[in-house]
């Protein structure tokens, strides 16, 4: 039996980890992906958090993970299939929940809910079909195949446009596809953006279908103010179309928003006595590394306020 059962080591959950240990907890963190660091794993650089510009997200990731390490963290390798609740909380006792995973259950007083977010999806004709054959989510991952090709980005926020930038280095040319005549990224990276001759806005544009044969090569491109089509001759296309919050598992267990954010205050304490929530998969105004980080600590936090003068 833990006191607190951390679900996701991406920024948040190694953050509570770190916090965790400092307070005494007897905690776990279960962990999904072979690699803790979350989305960070596939940032090229990172260059917004505090005192450590350009740094890249792999090795700052490692660095979380080091830190979690050294306080003694336990880091269990499994996939949860779901929370559920053994015994209610009352004003004297502490709850249970059991977390189920492909991996054994853990049972624990409190529960972290830090399981963040997953690339959207365009879920037009292709994309699935052509996933690994010139579908990428991740140019920091598959951006080094394309060196000589052709390659398309599409989005308008920060990550299409750190994308775009990191495939010019390799690719002859970068189109970057965008619905409306103006982006969302922030202007430092716009800037950089507009500063290189090899990458083309398409603006006021959305992909309809990915065509190819074994691999893509071309896409069918729609200006949404003309209603014109047009086909374009790429070998790859990179979706950045945002985030969707990797929450579906814990719906019926915590009350969540209409885009399945899970709602809290920076406490992170959620609408179920015991279950807490930190990251990007929390209802919030900024999702970036600093604020993730700030909720796993707060969240722990709250964790031990609300364990104080209960009976285990
Ligand atoms: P985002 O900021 O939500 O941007 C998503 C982009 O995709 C928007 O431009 C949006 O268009 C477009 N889009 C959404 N759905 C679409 C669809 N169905 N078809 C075509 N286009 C679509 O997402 P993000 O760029 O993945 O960034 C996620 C979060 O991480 C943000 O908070 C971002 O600031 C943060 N981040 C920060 C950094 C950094 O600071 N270094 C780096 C990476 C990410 P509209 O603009 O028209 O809505």
């Amino acid at each position: 039996m833990y006191d607190l059962i951390i679900i996701g080591s991406g920024p948040a959950g190694l953050s509570a980890a770190v916090y965790a240990k400092r307070a005494g907890l007897n905690m776990i963190i279960i962990e999904k992906n072979p690699v803790s660091g979350g989305q960070i794993i596939d940032t090229y650089e990172v260059d917004n958090y505090l005192g450590i510009p350009g740094v890249n997200g792999f090795d700052l990731a490692m660095k979380f993970r080091e830190h979690a390490d050294k306080l003694g963290a336990e880091f269990v390798d499994a996939t949860v299939s779901g929370v559920e609740c053994v015994r209610e909380a009352t004003d004297t006792q502490a709850p249970v929940y059991k977390v189920k995973t492909d991996n054994g259950d853990y049972e624990g007083h409190t529960v972290l809910l830090a399981t963040g977010a997953h690339h959207s999806k365009l879920g037009i004709p292709g994309e699935e079909e052509y996933i690994g054959k010139g579908v990428s989510y991740c140019a920091t991952c598959d951006g080094a195949f394309y060196k000589g090709k052709v390659t398309a980005v599409n989005g308008g926020g920060d990550v299409a446009v750190e994308d775009a930038i990191f495939l010019s280095r390799f690719s002859s040319k970068v189109y970057l596809i965008h619905r409306r005549d103006e982006l969302r990224a922030t202007k430092i990276l716009q800037d950089e953006l507009f500063g290189i001759d090899n990458i083309e806005v398409i603006w006021d544009s959305v992909v309809k279908e990915i065509k190819g044969e074994d691999k893509v090569t071309t896409l069918s491109v729609q200006n949404v103010k003309s209603g014109d089509e047009s086909e374009l001759n790429v070998d790859g296309i990179f979706v950045a179309i945002g985030i969707h919050p990797s929450t579906d598992l814990f719906a019926s267990l915590v009350k969540c928003d209409e885009n399945g954010y899970v709602i809290a205050n920076e406490d992170g304490i959620t609408s179920a006595p015991g279950i807490f929530v930190a990251g990007d998969s929390r209802k919030k105004r900024l999702r970036q590394i600093v604020t993730a980080v700030a909720d796993g600590a707060n969240a722990v936090t709250a964790v031990q306020d609300f364990l104080v003068g209960k009976e285990k």
